[in-house]
């Protein structure tokens, strides 16, 4: 195992795959693993893929480098269903870590996309800025759709798991001028941090924000702690105080969830924002729903 960061290029065989992700038919996924590696990241178990351990989440990142060929090829075959499959881009990394700045492979996949003039619905799912460079292609796209996940209002707060993500307020602006360029949004707020619970004017501000940024649809997921992911959070948990410790054991029972949905409920009524599924996601141990 080792902390420095790696890139390797590779080869895919494909790049569209059959999913169970409820909103899409096919997710496509430039990259295996993620250099913002968030602790709480879910698509973490894509390391066994390639054989890296899970606590290396975050130092690696596999380029499929021929993505841009292959998407050429396998938009035919899309298109010649119809109506055209719904797609998901990066379901289980971001598509707009660092490493997109230099291979592009995203800006490609959607400028094929929008070359093809493809009406069914693609979307996109990131915590980054870097996504606006694409608006031209994502203009063009009769059905683009870009969902920012935003966990928390708060720079300091989001810092403590997002550790190398883009900052809340940038995706904050990001969101507004997404908005303010006509792209449809949502924004995924996943995972609910645990201490909303206890600090519910949190939700309120976050959902104000979200709502003054011009989105009214939001993808919610309480926090899911599958063991791979728990291993690796259990390190920066054990430095917080015994009380925030008890907090992220509570937010994996059902009082929790049960007590916890309302009070989000309440706020979304307060803001007029609409819920993406008909419900807050919790899929502890159905790692299918992510991953084609
Ligand atoms: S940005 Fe998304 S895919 Fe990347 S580490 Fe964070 S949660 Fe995982």
């Amino acid at each position: 195992m080792s902390n420095k960061f790696r890139i390797k290029e590779i080869q895919a065989k494909s790049i569209i795959g059959t999913t169970k992700v409820p909103s899409a038919d096919y997710v496509i996924n430039p990259y295996t693993g993620c250099q913002f590696g968030c602790m709480y990241c879910f698509a973490s178990f894509m390391g066994r893929f390639v054989g890296e351990n899970n606590k290396d989440w975050g130092n690696y990142v596999y380029v499929k480098a021929n993505a841009p060929e292959l998407i050429k090829k396998d938009i035919l075959r899309l298109m010649k269903k119809d109506p055209h499959p719904k797609i998901a881009i990066s379901t289980v990394t971001d598509p707009y870590q660092g490493v997109e700045k230099k291979y592009k492979l995203t800006s490609s996949i959607l400028e094929t996309f929008a070359e093809n003039n493809y009406q069914g619905r693609v979307s996109i799912l990131t915590k980054s800025p870097m996504v606006l460079k694409d608006l031209t292609f994502l203009k063009k796209i009769p059905n683009a759709e870009v969902g920012i996940t935003i966990t928390t209002s708060d720079d300091k707060l989001s810092r403590f798991l997002e550790v190398r993500a883009p900052s809340a307020s940038t995706r904050l602006k990001t969101l507004k001028t997404l908005n303010d360029s006509g792209i449809k949004t949502y924004v995924f707020v996943g995972p609910f941090l645990p201490h909303m619970k206890y600090k519910p004017e949190l939700i309120d501000k976050l959902f104000s924000e979200i709502k003054a940024a011009g989105t009214d649809t939001v993808k919610l997921e309480f926090l899911n702690l599958p063991p791979y992911v728990k291993s690796r959070m259990k390190e920066v948990i054990a430095e917080e105080s015994p009380e925030i410790q008890e907090m992220y054991k509570d937010s994996q029972s059902k009082n929790y969830r049960e007590e916890l949905e309302p009070i989000i409920k309440k706020y979304l009524k307060k803001y007029g924002l609409k819920m993406y599924y008909d419900e807050i996601v919790h899929h502890v141990g159905n790692q299918e729903l992510i991953e084609n």
